[in-house]
């Protein structure tokens, strides 16, 4: 059995598993995709220590710091279910493909994924003007044209956000109204390069093959079609956490994000968490990175404090 196992392979998990490591405990990680979302990003340029990295650099570079430690790394291994510790004291995690691991403590860092738009154009171009998350890769659109898709709190805050760096916003909610809160709506209203339009159904992404030129939406009242010239479109329809799995077991908030404590504690004893899976507010790599240290501490703790049964 292990002392900490990590479930996920992200910054949060790569972070954890390096934390607990230093201990000198036995650790394992187990990821169905190690790197996680930041195999998905090209620039990064919010990481501290350097100006602008590239995701798969950064991935390869979490990697090869998890090898450098004592750490069974299992990639390529799905969790879907776990197991609270019953008499023996040991949590259980059951992968896809039937193995179960076995370990005193459990950090979860399944991560998130962002809703998408679902429509052509979105995925050809995503990293090419089709964006997920402001605070990362707005400075990308400076002085250019940009659409926020959704207009709940996350991309009505975008949306105020990029007006302080683009040229244009044009925000887009497919409902009869916005949903975001009042004091939100107001200040966005009291911006004067955003347009905000209501019951807009995106429809398509449209680019030159290199890169986003425009967006194509239908209006639902009148039923007819129109097209923007734009340079960049930001997706703020929900970043979905990969927690399904934990469904009944974990305490989990109405947006299916596992509930923890400061220090990372979740319902579950002995079962930590970290990341974009979480209730911590800002999902971003160096905000996972120090969530996944403070949940491999807190598991140390938890280890030096509970006797073996
Ligand atoms: P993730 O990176 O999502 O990793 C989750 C891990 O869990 C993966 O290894 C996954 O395979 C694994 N997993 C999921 N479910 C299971 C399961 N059931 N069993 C086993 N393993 C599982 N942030 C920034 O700070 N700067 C940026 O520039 C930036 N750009 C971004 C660009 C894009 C396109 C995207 C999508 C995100 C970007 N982010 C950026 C956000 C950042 O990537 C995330 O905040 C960060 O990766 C979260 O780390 P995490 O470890 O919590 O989760």
């Amino acid at each position: 059995a292990f002392d900490v196992l990590v479930v996920g392979g992200g910054p949060a998990g790569a972070a954890a598993a390096i934390y607990a490591a230093r201990k000198g405990i036995r650790t394992g990680i187990a990821a169905e995709r190690f790197g996680g979302q930041v195999l998905d990003t090209l620039g990064i340029e919010n990481l501290i220590s350097v100006a602008e990295t590239e995701g798969p650099k950064l991935a390869a570079a979490l990697e090869q710091n998890v090898r450098h430690y004592d750490v069974d790394l299992m990639n390529l291994q799905r969790a879907e279910e776990l197991l609270p510790a019953g008499e023996d004291g040991l949590v259980r995690v059951r992968l896809a493909s039937g193995a179960v691991l076995k370990s005193r403590t459990v950090i979860l860092s399944t991560g998130a994924r962002w809703r998408q738009m679902n429509v052509p154009g979105e995925n050809e171009y995503r990293n090419k003007g089709v964006a997920y998350c402001p605070h990362c890769d707005g400075p990308l659109f400076k002085g250019k044209r940009v659409a926020v898709i959704g207009g709940g709190n996350s991309g009505v805050e975008a949306a105020i956000d990029l007006a302080g760096l683009v040229s244009h916003v044009t925000l887009l909610e497919f409902d009869g109204k916005l949903r975001a809160d009042e004091v939100l709506q107001r200040k966005l209203r009291s911006l004067p390069n955003v347009t905000v339009l209501t019951n807009a159904q995106s429809t398509e992404v449209l680019g030159d093959g290199q890169k986003v030129s425009g967006l194509v939406y239908t209006d639902r009242l009148i039923g007819n079609s129109h097209r923007i010239e734009l340079e960049g479109i930001f997706v703020q329809i929900g970043l979905l956490p990969n927690t399904e799995w934990l469904k009944g077991t974990v305490e989990l908030s109405a947006r299916g994000e596992i509930v923890i404590d400061d220090r990372g504690q979740t319902s579950v004893p002995g079962v930590f968490a970290a990341g974009d899976a979480t209730t911590v507010p800002y999902k971003q790599i160096v905000v996972a990175m120090g969530a996944g240290s403070t949940a491999a501490l807190s598991a140390f703790d938890h280890l030096i404090r509970t006797p073996l049964p």
